[in-house]
């Protein structure tokens, strides 16, 4: 899953890596990045995380066949022997019962056959699948996993899998920061500038796709260089305020943060608008 790549920091002497994940969360806000990253406080997962881990493991699997077997029924096949692999060993015990297990399953099905309104898998035949990318870029560590990079007529696109729903326009060109720092790996590790990026939201379901410049990964590149400078200072001085926002609803950490006087409040209080991205 492509946002979801680890990210490691020393407290002592300073930042070894960086994800968009982490670097996201740093942006969203610097306490919840301590928790995560600093703190290493345990993240209890989520069914909603256990749907995005399954069906990108589902939908990655789902190009090792042959094109004219990639069909509803084989993803949905895919993803029920995904998730017996992953419900012990990654989210034990999610489900009070079967029936909230199975009704999770049937949702996410209906979510996986909403893929196939959006894109034909037959007709694509990925060069990369969960591409795992670290490198310098000047004093910075960068690392992104991508869920797939296709090539046409010499034209590369870069596409990441959502199971969230679409952001709201107002979202929509912050959604596509990950992609955008994928882009900036791709072409440090092949010397190769993608032509595109693509996110594809199952729920919805909706396809975004924005065009790659030079401009933009010299824009994407110093907003890296100010959130590496802004970690690493906050490391060297140990601060982390907290900001509190319409995320905090949503935020693993909601129950032991300061600055959230009302957790009760906050967690009933989510704007559908706001929803995270689960990838
Ligand atoms: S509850 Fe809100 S302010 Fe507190 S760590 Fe989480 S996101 Fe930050």
């Amino acid at each position: 899953m492509a946002s979801s790549a680890a990210v490691g920091a020393r407290h002592s002497s300073g930042l070894r890596a960086l994800s968009p994940s982490r670097a996201t969360d740093f942006k969203t806000c610097p306490r919840l990045f301590r928790y995560k990253v600093v703190d290493r406080l345990p993240v209890p997962p989520t069914p909603a995380q256990a749907r995005g881990t399954t069906a990108h493991l589902a939908l990655e699997r789902l190009f090792d066949l042959p094109a004219a077997e990639r069909t509803p029924a084989r993803l949905y096949d895919l993803f029920r022997r995904a998730w017996m692999e992953l419900r012990d060993r990654r989210f034990p015990e999610l489900f009070d019962s079967v029936d909230d297990e199975r009704a999770w399953g049937t949702g996410a099905l209906e979510l996986l056959a909403n893929y196939f309104s959006v894109e034909d898998p037959a007709a694509i035949e990925p060069i990369h699948r969960e591409f795992d990318v670290t490198r310098s870029l000047g004093r910075m560590r960068i690392r992104g996993i991508m869920d797939r990079v296709d090539e046409t007529d010499g034209n590369i696109v870069i596409v990441d899998y959502k199971t969230g729903k679409p952001p709201a326009p107002r979202f929509a060109a912050s959604a596509f920061f990950a992609s955008k720092v994928y882009a900036l790996l791709y072409r440090a590790e092949t010397g190769r500038t993608p032509t595109a990026l693509r996110l594809v939201y199952l729920a919805g379901p909706a396809v975004l796709e924005l065009p790659v410049d030079d401009r933009m990964l010299a824009a994407t590149r110093r907003q890296l260089e100010a959130l590496w400078t802004a970690i690493e200072r906050a490391l060297t001085r140990n601060e982390f305020p907290p900001r509190p926002g319409p995320l905090c609803g949503w935020c693993p950490f909601l129950g032991i943060c300061p600055a959230v006087e009302d957790p009760t409040a906050a967690s009933t209080g989510r704007a559908d608008a706001m929803t995270p991205e689960v990838t």
